[in-house]
C-alpha cells in the first residue's frame, strides 16, 4: 500500500535545553521538554529517525534578530532586571546579565534559528516540527511571557529576505497555545499578509492586551476550564471555515502552527481542560485541515507547563511519522 504520510522533517538541537544552576525550576515551564521529546521519540525509532532530523546549523545571529526587534529592546537585553522580568523569574535579577545571556539566551537562540530551519524545510517537503520555539509573547521592543526572541516574525522576515516568500504571499499563523499570542500581533499589526486565527483561555494572561486581540483575524476566545469536547467541537466549528475564507481569496504559501501544549488537563498555567487524546485529536485534525488544502505547515512547541508535555509533543510527532 502507498504511503499516505507527507514526508516529516524533525528539526532539533541538544543545544535547546536550558539549565541555569537549577534557577530554571522556579518556572513551572519543564526547560528539558526538548531533549525528553526526543528521546522519546528516538527510544521508538531508532537510527531510522535520523532521516527525519534536520540539525540546526548555529545560533541566530543579532543581525538576524534585529529583523525583528528594536535596537532600544536589544540595548534591555543587557541589563539583568530586564532578563528576569521577560523570563518571569524575579530572583534572575541577581545573576549577572552575561551569565543569563549565555545560559537562558543562548538555548532560545538555538530554538530560533531552528523555527527558521524548519520553515524552510516545511516549504520544500510540506510539514516540518522544530521541538522547541514558539515565543508568541515576544514583542518587537519588549519581551514578557518567557519569550524573548520573536522567531514567528523572524520566520516570515527572514524567508521574504531569502525570496522563499514574496511580500504579497499569504501566511497564516494558527496559535492553539491556551494564551494568546499577543506578540505576534503586535509584530503583525499592520502586516495583513499575515493571517491570524487566535483560540485561547480568555481569562488568563495576557488578557488586559486588547489591542493584540483587536489585530486577530479568527479569534476564537473560550472560557476558563473548558473542556475537551468543548475545545474540539469549537475548534471544528472555527477553523474550516477560517481556512475556506482564506483560502478562497488566496492561496496560502505557509502556515505557522504554534501548538502549546498548555491546553492539558494537567498544565500549571494554561486553565484548560483537556486530557492526552484531545490534545492529539487537535493536532491531527490541524494537520489533516491543512493537509486537505496542500498549505506547507511548521509546527512550533510554545508553552506546555506540565511535567508530561515532552510525551504530548512526541504522541504528535510519532503520529506525523505515521506509526
Ligand atoms: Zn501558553
Amino acid at each position: 500500500m502507498q504511503r499516505t504520510t507527507p514526508p516529516l522533517k524533525i528539526i532539533y538541537s541538544p543545544g535547546y535545553d536550558i539549565s541555569c544552576f537549577g534557577i530554571e525550576r522556579l518556572h513551572p515551564f519543564d526547560s528539558r521538554k526538548y531533549s525528553r521529546a526526543w528521546a522519546l521519540l528516538k527510544q521508538e525509532f531508532g537510527p531510522a529517525l535520523s532521516k527525519f532530523h534536520v540539525r540546526v546549523d548555529r545560533p541566530v545571529r543579532d543581525e538576524e534578530l534585529l529583523l525583528v526587534h528594536s535596537p532600544e529592546y536589544w540595548r534591555t537585553l543587557r541589563i539583568s532586571a530586564h532578563l528576569a522580568a521577560a523570563l518571569e523569574i524575579p530572583l534572575l535579577k541577581y545573576l549577572p546579565a552575561w551569565l543569563l545571556r549565555w545560559r537562558v539566551l543562548r538555548p532560545m537562540r538555538w530554538a530560533v534559528r531552528g523555527s527558521v530551519l524548519a520553515a524552510r524545510a516545511a516549504l520544500e517537503t510540506g510539514v516540518a516540527v522544530n521541538l522547541s520555539g514558539g515565543y508568541h509573547h515576544a514583542k518587537p521592543s519588549q519581551g514578557e511571557g518567557f519569550c524573548v526572541f520573536s522567531d514567528i516574525a523572524l520566520i516570515v522576515r527572514q524567508l521574504r529576505a531569502e525570496h522563499l516568500l514574496a511580500a504579497t504571499d499569504a501566511i497564516l499563523y494558527l496559535d492553539l497555545d491556551a494564551h494568546q499570542g499577543n506578540g505576534v500581533c503586535h509584530q503583525f499589526q499592520t502586516d495583513h499578509q499575515v493571517h491570524i486565527f487566535d483560540m485561547y483561555n480568555e481569562d488568563i494572561y495576557p488578557r488586559s492586551d486588547q489591542q493584540a486581540r483587536d489585530r486577530i483575524d479568527c479569534a476564537v476566545p473560550l472560557p476558563f476550564n473548558t473542556s475537551g469536547a468543548d475545545y474540539l467541537r469549537a475548534l471544528q466549528q472555527w477553523l474550516p471555515a477560517c481556512l475556506d475564507s482564506q483560502c478562497r481569496s488566496e492561496k496560502v504559501k505557509l502556515a505557522i502552527y504554534n501548538a502549546g501544549t498548555d491546553v492539558f488537563v494537567r498544565d500549571k498555567l494554561g486553565g484548560l481542560a483537556l486530557s492526552e487524546q484531545d490534545v492529539l485529536q487537535r493536532d491531527l485534525f490541524v494537520f489533516a485541515e491543512l493537509r486537505r488544502r496542500q498549505i506547507p505547515t511548521v509546527m512550533l512547541l510554545s508553552g506546555g507547563y506540565s511535567p508530561e508535555s515532552h510525551r504530548l509533543v512526541a504522541a504528535t510527532v510519532r503520529n506525523l511519522l505515521g506509526s
